[in-house]
């Protein structure tokens, strides 16, 4: 008889769903023998990778037979420059998501709490679990983060808590001050992780309320903030972010990250975005002027929306979200189901070039004509 592997696998392990990507285009194309695929469900930047990270990639291709720089030096200090922030303050990952990882599996025991909001990013209790940690999922409110109900929460075993604004899938957001004044009143033993991915977008929509919560890191030896190069940037097939801690945090990070954890060419591709100023203007004018237009369209077509302030719009769906969602595979439009975020009646589409966006208004259109 075959050995029952899992039920010999570790108890939190046993007890995990898997996270569930956004579906690749291939898949679709494969699958429905579809030409034509737009894919708006992983707030990817449709614009693609700037030109001088693409440049820079390309030099490196040669090298690609020498392992990478194991410290990630170069980026590193590009980095440092950028946020006013010493290099031992930055840890560098696999995506945005394995700092959030790092930082887990260092602070929290067997039994530990973790506090974050409802319908926040799926990976924070993805995470928590898998260290066996205790996710406390604290109500929203109008679908947001509820600060005031987060500090209640907090107690003897609270060891992390998270904030990601705006928030993945809702698109909601605190102002900065609200979040600085959260800082303010918390115990300093409990880590709060600032979840930054949307920042360029947030910033460039809100610039007077949405601030780099990395400027408080000599205020807060408690305070992580995290960003990738998986959006505006539009990287996120190389897999490369980081957090911005206290030099302790990033110590303790560091222990956990494996040798080699960003490839070279994602280093080379993110060192020459990082200040790629005018490639990022082109994303985020491009996403307001997206937004604008989904929104108008929900509007116009009654549908309902959450407001948001990142790449993507979390809309009500008329008929059954499930079955809308088919209705528009079919016509070769990718968006991603929330079920899974306890919004069982509602999409979210990411904003892509002006002509993606029309087509999903109109394979929208026509999934509710039919
Ligand atoms: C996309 C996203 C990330 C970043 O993921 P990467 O691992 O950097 O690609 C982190 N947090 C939120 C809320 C996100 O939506």
């Amino acid at each position: 008889m075959a050995l029952d592997f899992r039920a010999k696998a570790v108890a939190a392990v046993q007890r995990l769903t898997p996270y569930l990507p956004g579906k690749p285009i291939e898949e679709l194309q494969r699958e429905l023998g579809l030409e034509r695929v737009v894919k708006l469900a992983s707030n990817e930047n449709p614009l693609g990778p700037s030109p001088s990270a693409k440049t820079a990639m390309a030099a490196q291709l040669e090298e690609c037979w020498l392992y990478p720089d194991g410290s990630g030096y170069r980026l590193k200090q590009r980095l440092a420059a950028h946020h006013g922030v010493q290099l031992a303050q930055i840890t560098l990952g696999n995506g945005s998501s394995e700092p959030l990882e790092f930082i887990l599996r260092a602070l929290v025991n067997q039994g530990d709490e973790v506090i974050y909001s409802q319908h926040a990013f799926a990976l924070y209790p993805l995470l928590t679990l898998a260290v066996g940690g205790r996710g406390i999922a604290v109500p929203a409110r109008e679908y947001g983060h509820d600060l005031a109900a987060m500090a209640d929460s907090v107690g003897p075993k609270t060891r992390l808590i998270f904030i990601a604004n705006p928030n993945n899938p809702t698109g909601t957001w605190l102002p900065s001050r609200t979040i600085y004044a959260f800082m303010k009143q918390l115990p300093e033993e409990v880590v709060v992780v600032i979840d930054e991915a949307y920042f360029e977008y947030a910033h460039s929509l809100r610039p007077q309320e949405i601030a780099d919560s990395s400027q408080w890191l000599g205020e807060f030896p408690n305070l992580m903030v995290t960003r990738t190069f998986s959006k505006a940037h539009g990287l996120a097939g190389l897999r490369c972010g980081y957090s911005l801690s206290s030099p302790e945090l990033a110590d303790l990070m560091n222990r956990l990250r494996p040798p080699f954890n960003v490839n070279s060419l994602a280093l080379a591709a993110a060192a020459a975005s990082i200040e790629n100023v005018s490639h990022i203007e082109r994303a985020v004018r491009l996403n307001q002027q997206g937004l604008d237009y989904l929104s108008e369209s929900f509007n116009a077509m009654g549908i309902d929306f959450i407001d948001s302030i990142g790449n993507f719009i979390t809309f009500r769906a008329p008929i059954d979200a499930a079955k809308l969602y088919q209705k528009l595979l079919q016509q070769g439009v990718i968006v991603r189901p929330v079920a899974n975020y306890e919004l069982p009646d509602s999409l979210r589409v990411s904003v892509g070039l002006e002509e993606e966006n029309q087509l999903f208004i109109e394979a929208l259109r026509q999934s509710l004509s039919a």
